[in-house]
């Protein structure tokens, strides 16, 4: 090996040159007046970019970091967020993940929250000076979405939504369900331990599998708040079922409230099974809930529509105040419902032609960079709550098992699954814009192997 040419490996030594080496390691001070750190004080705050200077200091001390490269280091050793909250490549092939944070927003509502960030005319109408509905044009965009909808309202989620309507419409009185929609919708929380919470009456009628309109029909009377129609959203009953729809609930006379789960506004020909706002209204309901980060795709909120009178008692209701939006959700919700498709919409109309294409190209990429990878096709499921049991055509990167642990820890973590002893990164959740960022988070776990 060839001398260091005048390095720290000098005449004197290495034992000399560490206390040497320590002594020119830059102050705090100096440190902070570096344009990145600067720059990262703005952000992220003076206690988080001193606590990495602190801690790039350290290193230098016990010679991990040549003193001239403390900087550098402590700028590696910044948060990438201001918040805990990493942004992530989903390539599990579920499209709305629910540890995933369920739908990415759309180009156009990230921007719509930007926006609004500041001080918005969320709840003031600038031409009069005098305050005005909260959400109102957000609150137009979804009426105009589903026209068949006399009303609507919007509040936190799902959940909040189904609280609202059993508050204002059902409280000390009865909520009629089949026995077949008493589902836990996910992390232990079961619908009817939600609505019970909030002093209606459950009347179970029907059996697990099977539940007719007499079975409804027979529980109706003066205590009745509403039917109560839950689309089992996250498992499927097959075999020997009957099920009563919102189409022949809705003559009983009493008003029929649909929770649909996943927000599709109108049907979608690649979810044959899957119920929509308009079609629920159109068959009958007098209220259809929903959410709006499922396969709306838009931010988490809970959607109301239906009648004028039931949609007024649950937005006046003291309850409704407890469950409002803030105006960044009313920001995305109105972008998501206006602008462009969704990523969400663009996954579930994705051509799997085009995905096996771009499994392709990336894997004879990454193979000439020496990485074991192939393109397979695969399978990809909506997820978060919605459509049980459809699949949809898709491709994946097939590489080694390790892979799986090594991209979920590096700097842009990706999310794949394993699947036969392989990592799987499929295609069907990667917004084709992002196929550079994946082939570069392998390549950097590639580098790091050798
Ligand atoms: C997802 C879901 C809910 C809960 O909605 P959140 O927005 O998660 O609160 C309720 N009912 C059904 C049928 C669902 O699919």
């Amino acid at each position: 090996m060839a001398a260091d040419p005048g390095g720290a490996a000098g005449p004197a030594g290495p034992a000399h040159a560490v206390p040497d080496a320590r002594r020119r390691i830059p102050r705090t001070d100096a440190l902070l007046r570096d344009p990145r750190l600067l720059d990262a004080t703005g952000r992220f705050g003076p206690e988080r970019v001193k606590s990495a200077v602190r801690r790039a200091q350290q290193q230098a001390r016990e010679g991990a970091v040549p003193p001239d490269a403390v900087a550098d280091a402590a700028v590696a050793l910044l948060p990438r967020t201001a918040s805990g909250l990493r942004p992530v490549i989903n390539a599990t092939g579920v499209l709305l993940h629910t540890n995933l944070g369920r739908a990415p927003l759309s180009a156009a509502a990230r921007q719509a929250v930007q926006d609004a960030a500041g001080p918005t005319d969320v709840e003031l109408d600038l031409t009069t000076g005098v305050r005005a509905r909260r959400g109102r044009t957000a609150l137009a965009a979804l009426r105009a979405r589903v026209p068949s909808a006399e009303a609507v309202h919007v509040v936190n989620n799902g959940a909040a939504a189904l609280v609202l309507a059993a508050t204002a419409l059902a409280a000390g009185k009865e909520i009629v369900v089949s026995r077949g929609e008493m589902v836990e919708i996910g992390d232990g929380f079961r619908l009817p331990d939600l609505l019970v919470s909030t002093g209606a009456r459950l009347w179970e009628v029907g059996t697990t599998n099977r539940t007719t309109v007499q079975d409804y029909a027979g529980a109706i009377g003066p205590e009745t708040g509403f039917i109560l129609k839950v689309h089992p959203s996250n498992f499927r009953i097959t075999g020997f079922t009957r099920a009563a729809d919102v189409g022949e609930l809705a003559p009983l006379g009493v008003p029929v409230v649909a929770d649909i789960g996943s927000g599709l506004p109108a049907p979608h020909p690649r979810l044959p099974d899957e119920p929509d706002a308009r079609s629920q209204l159109e068959a009958g309901a007098s209220l259809v809930t929903a959410s709006g980060d499922k396969l709306l795709g838009g931010p988490q909120c809970g959607l109301v529509l239906g009648r004028e009178d039931l949609v007024r008692a649950m937005s006046r209701h003291p309850l409704a105040r407890a469950l409002r939006v803030d105006k960044l959700t009313l920001a995305a919700l109105e972008a998501t419902l206006t602008g462009p498709k969704t990523p969400t919409e663009q996954a579930l109309d994705a051509d799997p032609e085009q995905l096996s294409r771009r499994a392709e190209l990336l894997a004879t990429a990454l193979r000439a960079d020496g990485v074991d990878a192939r393109a397979v096709g695969s399978r990809a499921t909506v997820g978060g709550g919605g459509a049980p049991g459809v699949t949809l055509p898709s491709a994946a990167l097939s590489l080694p098992e390790p892979y799986a642990t090594a991209l979920r820890e590096g700097p842009v973590p990706v999310v794949g699954r394993l699947d036969g002893g392989r990592c799987l990164l499929d295609l069907g959740s990667v917004p084709a814009e992002d196929d550079r960022r994946l082939a570069e988070a392998v390549r950097r776990v590639r580098a790091g192997e050798r």
